[in-house]
């Protein structure tokens, strides 16, 4: 067990990493945060912020010196400065699960040999493989294979030349061409694995997205139980293959009633921030946790909860940027604002979010969504 007043170092700076500071704080953990952004919301809160590229030799060493433990929040840090940190102390998740879920390739190949259900799709390399695709694939969406996020290096694509035109726009990077599946719903878990190889699940949350930005979840997740057991072991499973230390979150589509996965993240997840309101132990407590080798919390829900996003749009008023005026959710009964401490919106950004817990998921939706509109 790496125990209190451990250091722990932490890779990445945005939001995620903000409460996972907050979370080690409270344990009595100190944190050192790698963000080359020096208006970066962990490393402003952080012990230490090394304002640093992710592939600086002295910043890397400098965490491997002085941390006892190395974790992430986003999954864009080069794999190869995490192989690099695991020379010298543990790295949770490992450099090679990083590889894996920051590739969509690698991570549907994964899928498709591990022999788990997903969306069929290809590889496209070059204009030709899009000639050559199956026509079963389209309608489709072309995903860039690297560096995407929130929607952004995907397109819709309803037939071969749309595809090859966004291939053309994406700058023939590597993607995978993905079929445009009919979704039921789209529900996400987030769970954690201990060193010793403990699991432990929060409750399965219902995701709605909007321009491809998840807009709103609810937990928990109306699915039939048996569906919601299958969901659960088939991540349990997942985490057991790659030998997974940290929080992993899974998405999943629910297509005709069955489960179909989408992608993994090797981090707290925007979905899971339900938890920090409604769960007695965080998503991000649960991290620290399990990167520790502490027993795993309680992931039991206290009440339901919908979480609602807060994207920059919100604060641009005809072209003006201007702070919304929090006042009536601030004096919502039931109603939590949670706000980043971003210096800078801009349209898509996540700013905050804010969380209604209540007894009825359909009341506290519109409840959610009301509150929301109001800022408008
Ligand atoms: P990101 O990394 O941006 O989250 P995702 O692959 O999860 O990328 O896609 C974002 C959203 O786009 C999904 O949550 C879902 O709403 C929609 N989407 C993605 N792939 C498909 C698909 N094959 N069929 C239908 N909808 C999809
Ligand atoms: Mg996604």
């Amino acid at each position: 067990m790496i125990l209190a007043p451990a250091k722990l170092g932490l890779l990445g700076g945005g939001q995620l990493g903000r409460y996972f500071v907050m979370a080690a704080h409270e344990l009595g953990y100190e944190v050192t945060v790698l963000d080359p952004d020096p208006d970066s919301v962990a490393g402003r809160i952080a012990d230490e912020h090394l304002i640093a590229s992710y592939e600086d030799e002295k910043a890397l060493m400098h965490l491997a010196g002085s941390c006892q433990v190395v974790t992430t929040e986003f999954e864009n840090v080069p794999a190869t400065s995490l192989a690099r940190l695991e020379a010298h102390l543990p790295v949770r998740p490992g450099a090679r699960i990083l590889e894996i879920c920051q590739d969509r390739l690698l991570e549907k190949s994964f899928f498709a040999m591990q022999g788990l259900p997903h969306a069929p799709f290809s590889v496209v390399r070059s204009e030709a493989d899009i000639m050559g695709a199956d026509p079963g694939l389209f309608p489709g969406i072309l995903k860039v294979s690297r560096f995407g996020y929130d929607g952004k290096g995907q397109a819709v694509v309803q037939d071969r030349q749309a595809a090859r035109d966004a291939f053309l726009d994406f700058g023939g990077a590597l993607c995978v061409l993905e079929r445009k599946l009919q979704l039921d719903s789209e529900v996400s878990v987030i769970l954690a694995r201990d060193p010793s190889g403990n699991c432990a699940a929060f409750p399965l949350v219902e995701n709605r997205h909007k321009g491809g930005i998840l807009d709103f979840s609810l937990a928990p997740a109306a699915l039939p139980a048996e569906l919601a057991e299958e969901i659960r072991r088939v991540a349990f499973g997942i985490a057991e293959r790659l030998g997974y230390v940290g929080v992993l979150a899974i998405e999943f589509f629910i297509v005709g009633g069955k489960l179909c996965l989408n992608e993994l993240a090797p981090r707290p997840h925007n979905s899971g921030h339900y938890s920090l309101d409604a769960c007695i132990t965080s998503q991000f407590e649960q991290q620290v946790r399990a990167i520790c080798g502490l027993p795993l919390g309680s992931t039991e829900l206290l009440s339901n909860a919908a979480m609602f996003n807060l994207l920059g749009d919100i604060w641009f008023r005809n072209e003006a940027v201007c702070e919304p005026n929090w006042s009536k959710l601030l004096a919502a009964d039931g109603l939590k604002l949670h706000l980043y401490g971003k210096k800078k919106a801009s349209p898509g950004r996540k700013m905050g979010h804010l969380t209604l817990l209540g007894r009825d998921c359909g009341e506290i939706a519109r409840a959610g969504q009301r509150f929301r509109d109001s800022l408008l």
